[in-house]
């Protein structure tokens, strides 16, 4: 008899959206000619930038011809790529990242999914709520997670971001083993600064942990006093991996490219406490499992570096930071305490009523479509969440029909 894995019959969090459509298509058949805007789903909406089209455009060429075309690519990418990201991300900053520690890949979403299989089956988990719900449901398909009960899983510790804390959390009370964290923060918006994020590398390295620090949305972050790595803190090295993505910061969303740092000194250990490379370990699990990224895509991320491509880029994350202070000012005029928006393309909003009767009350007032905070872990019952991508006319229409409904 084939049997299933069974730990997949405990994940939760895949209802979210569905229900999230589920009431948009009630709400369409309930009023066939009315518009919604649709601010729920961090997806963006402009268009690839020029010199990344460009470039695909001649590697797409390229592929045609017999004399440039190219089979099967490095599984940890292009040099050409890693060379550029190494040089323009880490060391152009004084992060001392080398070509050969970058990962390239085709989502950071597989990336903090997969990275997990190379660690103990029995690792405690420690992650923030709300979350980035991929941390979570990797770790309950890999069985890390125990029963489900009142919006929790027993076995995960789980970190409360809430409106004491400023949507930072803090540290551990206990032993932990792989800390996911997320900065700029999807959902909340927050953003750590070198300080706080000091704390962790110092919690991780007394303790032996392993951090798994999602960076999807750095381009978001204004103050250049605020970290974009985590490794511009010192002994990040031996104990963090960071993820980043040209999703959010290029519009790669449906291009798909991004990027795993696994530097060389980063260790965890075996039972007998013998410290073991999880760059070897990273590079096996990915020579084994993947074959690299497109040649095309990867050429299309490579003119993220050029000056054109840089131009382009800026312009966009701009837009969606202007997008941000329209929702954010709009929900502040109308009393409610907002978190996020100034580095990050969301806003998390305290609705001081369920989560879902604001979604509810947001949809059939004003036609805005936003994300139920309770989809992202109980800490976010009472909050919703609004995304900055979108059209600037669509975001002005929005914030006019929610001040109608609301004020
Ligand atoms: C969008 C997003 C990513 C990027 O995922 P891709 O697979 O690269 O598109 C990663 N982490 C978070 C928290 C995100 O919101």
């Amino acid at each position: 008899m084939i049997r299933i894995n069974e730990q997949y019959l405990k994940l939760q969090t895949s209802y979210l959206f569905a229900d999230i459509k589920k009431r948009m298509t009630d709400f369409q058949e309930r009023y066939p000619g009315r518009e919604m805007i649709k601010l729920g789903i961090g997806d963006v909406t402009r268009g690839l930038p020029r010199a990344c089209v460009e470039a695909m455009q001649s590697a797409v060429a390229e592929m045609a011809d017999e004399d440039t075309f190219r089979g099967y690519g490095p599984e940890q990418g292009y040099a050409f790529l890693r060379e550029k990201i190494a040089g323009h991300e880490y060391q152009a900053r004084g992060v001392g990242i080398e070509a050969d520690e970058i990962f390239v890949s085709d989502g950071a979403k597989c990336d903090t999914g997969n990275f997990q299989e190379i660690l103990a089956g029995d690792a405690v988990v420690a992650l923030p709520d709300p979350v980035y719900p991929v941390y979570l449901d990797a770790n309950v398909m890999a069985g890390r997670a125990g029963t489900f009960a009142d919006g929790r899983y027993t076995g995960i510790v789980y970190l409360d971001c809430t409106e004491a804390n400023n949507f930072m959390p803090d540290l551990p009370g206990e032993q932990v083993d792989i800390i996911y964290l997320c900065f700029p923060n999807n959902p909340t918006g927050a953003m750590i600064d070198k300080e706080g994020l000091r704390k962790w590398v110092d919690f991780a390295r007394k303790h032996k942990a392993l951090i798994l620090y999602d960076a999807a949305y750095e381009i978001f972050i204004q103050d250049p006093d605020l970290p974009r790595s985590i490794f511009e803190v010192e002994g990040a090295g031996e104990c963090a991996v960071e993820f980043r993505s040209y999703s959010k910061t290029a519009g790669f969303t449906g291009t798909r490219c991004a990027y795993t740092v696994v530097p060389k000194d980063c260790r965890a250990f075996t039972s007998r406490g013998e410290p073991v490379s999880l760059h070897d370990l990273w590079l096996r699990r990915q020579s084994t499992k993947f074959n690299g990224a497109s040649y095309p895509v990867q050429r299309a991320a490579e003119a993220v570096y050029t000056p054109a491509g840089q131009e382009q880029i800026k312009e966009r994350i701009e837009y969606y930071l202007a997008n941000a202070q329209l929702l954010k000012q709009s929900m502040e005029s109308l009393g409610f305490q907002c978190a996020g928006g100034l580095h990050s393309p969301y806003i998390w909003i305290n609705g001081r009523r369920d989560a879902w009767d604001f979604f509810d009350l947001l949809l059939h007032e004003a036609g805005v479509v936003c994300t139920p905070g309770v989809g992202f872990g109980s800490c976010g019952q009472g909050y919703i969440r609004l995304s900055a991508f979108n059209t600037r006319e669509n975001v002005r229409k929005a914030v006019d029909r929610i001040q109608d409904a609301l004020a």
